[in-house]
């Protein structure tokens, strides 16, 4: 869509925090996608979300919808498919995660780990006979690397096996935290080969004999994301079936670098997740008369949540536009990486703090009290999971009708305008608390820091 003047317009409605207006660096064949990726996440998936997560199962109903939506494997060549940009790619991954972070695992770990190796490791014939079934879903995949007592040591610690047997190979070994291995078809297995010493991949049907999954059981992070102990015993693999360019680590640490941008997405979508949430809260919540979000002090941390989501944001985006372009080293990524999973830490723990004793509460189906010992693992992971639901249960709709921020006389970042007070609907009494005295009076800044 452009402006009379020619411009590309921003895109704007779905994402009221895209304060930047970084979707519209998508064409709008993409940005059409991202929106279906939304709607889909919006209706179909985050009303069961709180039920198998609570359940920890994986809501299998999704898989058809999920496979109609043409995402998987999105920025690589397969045949009939129209493919899309690793701009479009890593955004997706975000909007995943906005609604859900476990979610989006499946999808990573499906698309960009396993789909991934195939794609980057596989030979023609290899890519042909799994990516098209796999972008389907009518295969979903795993990446078998970390091990019961291997796990960022992969490189040079990997101690399950694989010997050849004429055009055979024999697997033998254990790999743990494996992604959908419980609910999947085909696991790419990484393990040394005993003739050279290197690391091969192998793609390993799930239910080859000797290869057996046990789920992984109460994790109180990514509950939906299916994670299996896996324990290979004597499981033949045909040759035809090892990853034809793989014959080293570096070949393995091809596909981690690939998808590490993924991770860096997917923490600006938790950081997204939380921060409408939080947004949303400050509005809603009503503390000594007037809802928290008139507060200075709340406003401060919406700030720095915007702040954060937005800068982490700009930075995969660029990312991606590198990957596009081809020039896209590990330093890149691994930069993206570290900062944008720090950042949602940090922006999580502030959407924590501002919905007071309500962060820690999974509404509806039971309640997660969590002392200050796990604190920090809770900010890591499960908060994020908790503030992207709450902010689930809220609709937009549901919040345009009771409490939009412009009619609070904020704008979309939560920033107090002069006019807040005629914009308010009718208050009660002025705080008589002294601590909030101070921060209540309608002539805040208008401007971030
Ligand atoms: C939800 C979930 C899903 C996963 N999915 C998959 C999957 O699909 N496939 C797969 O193969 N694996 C998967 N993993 C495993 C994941 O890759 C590992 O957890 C990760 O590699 C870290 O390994 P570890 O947990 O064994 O930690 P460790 O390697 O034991 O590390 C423990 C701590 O020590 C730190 N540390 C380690 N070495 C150093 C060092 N040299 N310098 C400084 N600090 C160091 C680490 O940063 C960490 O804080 C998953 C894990 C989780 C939790």
């Amino acid at each position: 869509m452009t402006t009379d003047t020619g411009r590309r317009r921003p895109a704007v409605g779905v994402d009221a925090d895209d304060f930047y207006h970084f979707e519209s660096l998508l064409p709008d064949s993409e940005l059409a996608v991202l929106h279906r990726v939304h709607d889909y996440m919006t209706t179909e998936v985050q009303p069961l979300l709180l039920e198998y997560w609570s359940k920890a199962r994986f809501p299998f109903q999704i898989v058809p919808g999920f496979a109609q939506l043409g995402i998987a494997g999105l920025p690589y060549q397969i045949a009939d498919r129209p493919g899309g940009s690793f701009l479009l790619d890593g955004m997706i991954a975000m909007e995943l995660a906005r609604t859900d972070p476990s979610i989006a695992t499946f999808h990573g770990v499906h698309s960009g780990l396993a789909m991934g190796s195939i794609a980057l490791c596989g030979s023609p014939e290899q890519r042909e006979r799994y990516l098209p079934r796999m972008a389907r879903l009518e295969a979903i995949g795993s990446f078998g690397l970390t091990e019961p007592d291997v796990g960022s040591g992969a490189a040079g610690g990997l101690t399950t096996t694989a010997r050849r047997e004429g055009d055979e190979w024999v697997l033998d070994g254990r790999k743990k935290w494996i992604g959908n291995a419980p609910i999947g078809d085909l696991t790419m297995v990484w393990a040394r080969d005993v003739g050279d010493g290197q690391v091969k991949g192998f793609v390993v049907a799930n239910d080859s004999p000797g290869f057996i999954v046990e789920k992984q059981e109460h994790k109180f992070a990514l509950r939906i994301v299916q994670n299996g102990l896996i324990t290979l015993n004597g499981v033949r693999v045909a040759e035809a079936d090892r990853l034809q360019r793989a014959n080293t680590f570096a070949d393995t640490a091809e596909v981690l670098r690939m998808t590490r941008a993924g991770v860096a997405w997917m923490a600006v979508g938790c950081a997204r997740g939380a921060y409408e949430n939080a947004l949303r809260y400050a509005c809603e919540r009503e503390q000594f008369g007037r809802p928290i979000g008139s507060f200075q002090l709340v406003q401060d941390l919406l700030v720095r949540m915007l702040g954060n989501v937005t800068s982490a944001w700009g930075m995969c985006a660029r990312l991606s536009q590198l990957q596009d372009l081809g020039i896209a080293a590990d330093r890149h990524s691994s930069l993206a990486k570290a900062f944008c999973t720090v950042r949602m830490r940090e922006t999580v723990g502030w959407a924590r703090e501002l919905m007071g004793g309500n962060g820690i509460l999974l509404e509806g189906l039971h309640r997660l009290l969590l002392g200050d010992d796990v604190r920090r693992c809770v900010e890591r992971n499960l908060a994020s999971d908790l503030c992207g639901r709450r902010a689930r249960e809220r609709s937009h709709a549901s919040l345009e009708r009771r409490c939009h921020p412009r009619d609070l006389g904020f704008d979309t970042v939560g920033i107090h305008r002069p006019d807040c007070a005629s914009s308010a609907r009718p208050r009660g009494p002025e705080p008589r608390d002294p601590l909030h005295a101070t921060t209540t009076s309608c002539d805040a800044t208008t401007a971030p820091p």
